[in-house]
């Protein structure tokens, strides 16, 4: 047993983990502005797919002010998640949700210029979420890979993993400090569903504990 208490499994009643997707799903090689530029980071599918046994929701939050930069269209980008839809199915995973934000601030088309609560670190996604699917925010765990990732999982009352793929944290747009540091979502899940297995050992012993006649 490690000397962290055991308070605390990073997901429970009506929890979900939430998942950044660049550069947590998949690699952060500049901007993914095409169906082709979606890849997988090695392992994420499968850890995915461990959530999804565990029957853990998972839902995705991604800022995608790359449409508002007229980087890509929503249609692109619908393309993309099918894509990332199709690659995650092929490795036995599913996502649960996925939430995007379209809006920036030095947006190219106008349709988009909006300082969107959505936009991380606002908490508009998670919120909706809470709201839509009905998600504890206390009981859910936020991993990415950005200070801003943290610092919205920070804000909505969420636990919070930082992963050292993609952006590892050196984006310098914030300042937030993760509960967890890990090497990438693989590690991420194992840390989530090792919290798990304590939370049902807990239980399991309680019930062992009314078992006995008084
Ligand atoms: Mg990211
Ligand atoms: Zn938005």
């Amino acid at each position: 047993m490690s000397d962290r208490k055991i308070n605390l499994p990073l997901v429970s009643a009506g929890g979900a983990v939430f998942l950044d997707r660049d550069g947590v799903i998949c690699e952060q090689a500049g901007y993914v502005n095409r169906p082709e530029d979606f890849v997988l980071i090695d392992g994420s599918a499968e850890a995915i797919a461990r959530l999804n046994r565990a029957h853990v929701p998972v839902i995705v939050i991604t800022n995608q002010g790359g449409i508002a930069l007229g980087h890509l269209t929503e249609e692109t980008l619908a393309d993309i998640h099918t894509r990332m839809k199709r690659l995650l199915v092929e490795a036995g995973a599913h996502v649960d949700a996925v939430y995007y934000c379209p809006h920036h601030l030095q947006a190219e088309v106008p349709a988009y210029l909006l300082d969107c609560p959505c936009r991380k670190p606002g908490i508009g996604m998670l919120e909706k979420a809470h709201d839509e699917l009905g998600i504890n925010l206390q009981n859910s765990v936020l991993v990415g890979d950005a200070t801003t990732d943290i610092l919205a999982g920070i804000r909505a009352g969420c636990r919070t993993i930082l992963v050292r793929t993609g952006l590892g944290g050196n984006d310098g747009k914030v300042i937030a400090e993760p509960e967890f540091t890990v090497s990438d979502l693989s590690a991420a899940v194992e840390l989530i569903l090792a919290t798990e297995e304590q939370l049902n050992q807990i239980s399991a012993a309680e019930r062992r504990l009314n078992d006995i006649p008084k």
